[in-house]
């Protein structure tokens, strides 16, 4: 057995059902599981590990739920940066044609590093390209690599351009292969225990992309294994009309028709989700990953989050791939939030602290975990802290530290504790040395770019 104790942070954010905020506050920790949360002074007083939080904001590890991590390689990529959805992908296909398994390992490891800087301790991935050999193994050994909380998502297409669908016939797989593949996965890596670091998810890429049957195969299969299921949806307008061309219903009503709604399902995006579609998943439990940077990015619009918070949707926060967002810094994704919303909704429509909930708890309940997105006894011990004195705070912090996070957006956490282990101390990442990692990644990214076709 061993302990840790983290203690007297200026300001521990709990986002317990009272979302009480400790001053002086701090958690006691047993083999990964948070055993104690208070003001310093009523905790545990030795450990085998302690960790002064002094002069930090401590919170519950955020949670990202939405991101393609092979992506980071195409970033900015020059007739890509302007485009709309459609348009967008058609420039990438041929480049991320080119792929390898190398390729996914070591963008998974950056990705991975750039979110855990940024405060994110658990995070999904979208991987639904697998050429030249790539497996979703690849990312799920990056994740253990580095130490984060993984869910692996096994995103597949099928439908490819001369079937009607958007993608390239060479980037499409076969349907029955897919399912096998997925099973294999869930059979290997899945792990449906409370702190579970390795969870596996089915996710068909797009209804634009894979057969009806593909997504309704899907949901027996997921369920059979009790693993959840993940897709993008009514993304933007061209999105929308796609799916009354084809199929004659609204996405809603299309992800309905096929069992894509409860607690064990969430949808990318959802910009363009209607009212009954808003009370359709209020009503199932269907959760929603909302990825601001990335609507603005490729100008999909503005999701209709406040209404979707006011019917009751589990909505969470994604940075989405690279390539359409580009930055992936978690924290930063909880401020556009908010300030989309704002631009969509009003000034009001969004604090900074129910930003920070989107980021932490409602991101746990779109993953359907109750063991992460809070500090308190029997949770998982994933906490970040955030320096408070340095210039990106000054002023700020004095006032109100937590607001100032979502407001000011610090760059780096100073401290990362994931599963009970210290990943980042003082700043500095402990599973990877990054220069050489990123020296890495940059050849590949080139070698990408000059072999697409
Ligand atoms: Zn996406």
């Amino acid at each position: 057995m061993t302990t840790l104790l983290l203690r007297d942070a200026d300001v521990l954010v709990t986002m317990d059902a009272a979302r009480r905020e400790i001053p002086g506050g701090g958690v006691f920790i047993r083999d990964g599981v948070i055993e104690a949360v208070g003001p310093s002074a009523e905790l545990p007083t030795t450990a085998d590990q302690v960790i002064s939080l002094a002069g930090t904001v401590a919170l519950p590890g955020l949670v990202n739920t939405h991101h393609h991590m092979y992506q980071s390689l195409t970033r900015a990529i020059p007739g890509a940066q302007d485009a709309e959805l459609f348009g967008w992908l058609r420039r990438l296909y041929p480049i991320w044609a080119g792929l390898t398994p190398e390729m996914i390992r070591v963008s998974t490891l950056t990705a991975m590093a750039e979110l855990i800087l940024s405060g994110c301790t658990t995070s999904s991935d979208h991987l639904y390209l697998y050429p030249n050999g790539s497996r979703l193994d690849d990312s799920i050994e990056a994740a253990a690599t580095i130490g984060m909380r993984f869910h692996a998502a096994r995103g597949s297409m099928s439908v490819g351009e001369s079937q009607g669908g958007l993608p390239p016939d060479r980037l499409v797989e076969n349907e029955a292969a897919i399912l096998k593949d997925t099973q294999r996965l869930i059979e290997t890596w899945h792990d449906p225990k409370r702190h579970a670091m390795q969870r596996i998810v089915v996710a068909p890429c797009s209804p634009f992309s894979v057969s009806r049957e593909l997504m309704r195969d899907a949901t027996e299969l997921a369920r059979s294994y009790g693993v959840s299921l993940h897709t993008h949806l009514a993304e933007n307008d061209n999105d929308v009309a796609y799916s009354r061309e084809k199929f004659g219903m609204t996405p809603a009503e299309y992800a309905e028709s096929l069992g894509w709604v409860g607690h064990d399902v969430w949808h990318a995006h959802c910009v363009k989700l209607d009212a009954p579609g808003i009370d359709l998943f209020a009503r199932s439990g269907t959760g929603v990953a909302h990825c601001p940077c990335s609507n603005m990015r490729l100008a999909s619009g503005i999701a209709p989050i406040p209404a979707m918070r006011a019917a009751g949707v589990n909505v969470g926060l994604g940075v989405d791939g690279c390539a359409s967002n580009d930055a992936a810094h978690l924290l930063g994704e909880a401020r556009q939030a908010m300030l989309l919303a704002r631009v969509g909704h009003g000034p009001a429509a969004m604090s900074a602290r129910q930003a920070l909930e989107l980021a932490t708890l409602g991101g746990a309940k779109v993953l359907n975990r109750d063991d992460i997105g809070a500090l308190a006894p029997g949770m998982s011990a994933d906490l970040v802290a955030f320096a408070t004195g340095g210039l990106d705070l000054a002023g700020a912090a004095v006032h109100d530290p937590v607001a100032a996070l979502v407001f000011c957006t610090p760059q780096t956490v100073r401290h990362s504790i994931i599963n009970g282990k210290a990943v980042v101390t003082d700043g500095h990442l402990l599973p990877l040395d990054l220069p050489p990692l990123v020296a890495e990644h940059n050849r590949l990214a080139r070698q990408l770019a000059n072999t697409a076709h």
